[in-house]
């Protein structure tokens, strides 16, 4: 439930200790260097704390503990129903610590407080709750022979991963990556974004108190070329989960060619479609989606919907209720229940989003709402939406991934055109379509090439469900859902000869 007074989370804020250690095998320690990283309210933009900086000796000694830990089968071989009891109370811990837990991420990352409830105490415990109860439920195969054989197959954890996380979603990223890790045996290693590492540092001592033992997880926050690149680099460390920009997945893919050829899986960008078919209905609920299609987050999400591909026919009525809707926004105190977007993360974030509002300007795109004119002076990254009409596919914001509250409108004639506009993209993560003609739906949903489509709503589907991107977006691996657990498992064959002394015995 969310209280309704800022000053119930304030007062929260003001009490709360801040984590600034690495945790490195079971315990909580300085960078070895000593060194820190200073991270920032993005709301105020005052230091907020100055946490560990971990480098390559803090990722050395991680990778030490986590390959003991997976070794000793402390964790990677006790019977299922250990793990399975130990993730459930780790579940019950996150429930129990939600509030805080989401006031700390709200600081740290400027996020509305109502999202990250809504992420924190809901989605983020029942992702290990859900990949809890999937351990005891997992079975291997046994595969067609004659009886001169038994060839069984079985999946087992693939041992020390990595998982490399984004800002945007600070622990609802490091859930969907930890939970199927630890639920398949693995020792992970996890690398916040260097501007919010402070729930996940949390929710490391609950991940103690529910009994993870020591070397199991290790939480090392520092910087991209620093521990990152140490990380991607290391020759004992199995697979990395990625989810950040295509240029770092990139990265990743090259340090793994020059170190151990380590298991890269990747979830990037994208420049995600909104195609409104002539015949969609215009509803308020269906203008909500569009609107928080984009400005969810402030548009700082890789599967925002920042290409609203819509019919010429429909498009000054679509436009005019967009922009009636996002002038609505309540933009604010991320502590504050009722504000819907907050500030960017860092002002040079919010440097680079105008830059590209400028650019749509400069390129001749129709500014029908402008949010750089938000209390531009005012301290932190705060920045208003901004939504442009009559796009057209070779510009700019038409192309690149912007991460920020900017919103364009590309008029299309007819359904083909949609697709063709909607497919001409180098990202592939996900898409939208509205239309109340069945047969076109799921013609548009079969000819999209990105990873999730969804019709007649704007979501990223549950977390059932897997999620991740096609082309620059992703990898073929996959978050969420059973498909998640690919990334954690490698598949074993044991061939079993068997005589054939019985083989004549009738019956
Ligand atoms: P990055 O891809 O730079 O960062 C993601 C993670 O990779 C962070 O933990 C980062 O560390 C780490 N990293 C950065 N550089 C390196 C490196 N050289 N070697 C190893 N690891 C590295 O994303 P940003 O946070 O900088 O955002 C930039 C853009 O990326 C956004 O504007 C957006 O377009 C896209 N993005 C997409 C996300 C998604 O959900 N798909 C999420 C976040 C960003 P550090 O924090 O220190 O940089």
């Amino acid at each position: 439930m969310i209280h309704e007074s800022p000053a119930f989370y304030q007062a929260i804020a003001d009490r709360l200790p801040l984590p600034s250690k690495a945790f490195i095998d079971g315990s909580f320690v300085a960078a070895k260097s000593g060194a820190v990283i200073e991270t920032v309210n993005p709301a105020t933009g005052q230091v907020l704390a100055a946490v560990a900086h971990c480098q390559t000796e803090d990722v050395e000694h991680a990778v030490a503990a986590a390959r003991r830990a997976f070794r000793s089968g402390v964790w990677s071989r006790v019977a299922p129903e250990a793990r399975k009891a130990v993730l459930l109370r780790f579940a019950e811990l996150i429930r129990a610590n939600s509030t805080e837990l989401a006031v700390l991420e709200s600081l740290d990352s400027g996020k509305p407080i109502r999202d990250c409830l809504k992420e924190i105490a809901i989605e983020v415990p029942d992702t290990f709750q859900w990949y809890a109860e999937l351990i005891d439920k997992s079975f291997g195969k046994v595969a067609p022979t004659g009886e001169q054989a038994c060839a069984m197959i079985l999946r087992e954890p693939i041992g020390v991963v990595a998982a490399v996380l984004p800002w945007n979603f600070p622990l609802l990223m490091a859930a969907w990556k930890l939970a199927p890790a630890l639920a398949s045996g693995c020792s992970v290693l996890v690398k916040p974004a260097e501007q919010t590492s402070m729930s996940i540092l949390r929710l490391a001592e609950l991940a103690a108190e529910a009994g993870i033992p020591a070397g199991v997880l290790n939480i090392l926050p520092g910087l991209g070329e620093t521990a990152g690149q140490a990380i991607g680099r290391h020759g004992d460390i199995d697979a990395v989960s990625f989810t950040g920009s295509t240029e770092v997945g990139r990265l990743f893919l090259r340090y793994a060619a020059d170190s151990n050829l380590k298991s890269i899986g990747l979830e990037m960008g994208g420049k995600s479609p909104f195609i409104v078919l002539d015949d969609a209905e215009l509803s308020p609920e269906m203008i909500d989606n569009a609107v928080m299609a984009a400005f969810w987050n402030g548009g700082q999400n890789c599967s925002a919907n920042m290409r609203q591909i819509v019919d010429r026919s429909r498009q000054e009525e679509f436009l005019d209720r967009v922009v009636e809707r996002a002038k609505a926004l309540v933009i604010g105190a991320p502590l504050d229940p009722a504000t819907e977007l907050g500030p960017l993360i860092t002002r040079e974030h919010r440097r680079r989003v105008l830059d590209y509002v400028e650019s749509g300007s400069r390129e001749g795109a129709r500014a029908a709402l402008s949010g750089a004119a938000f209390d531009s002076n005012a301290p932190g990254s705060f920045l208003g939406p901004t939504v442009f009409a009559d796009l057209v596919p070779g510009m700019t914001i038409a192309r690149e991934e912007i991460f920020g509250p900017v919103l364009g409108v590309m008029p299309v004639d007819g359904i083909e055109h949609a697709l063709t506009i909607a497919n001409g993209s180098e990202y592939g993560l996900h898409a939208t379509v509205y239309t109340r003609d069945i047969d076109r739906a799921l013609f548009m949903a079969r000819r999209l090439a990105c990873g999730t489509v969804a019709v007649n709503g704007f979501t990223e589907g549950d977390l059932k469900t897997p999620f991740g991107g096609y082309k620059r977006s992703g990898s073929l691996a996959r978050d969420k859902g059973t498909e998640a657990m690919a990334q954690y498992l490698q598949t074993k064959t044991i061939w079993i000869s068997l005589g054939d002394a019985y083989a004549s015995i009738p019956g």
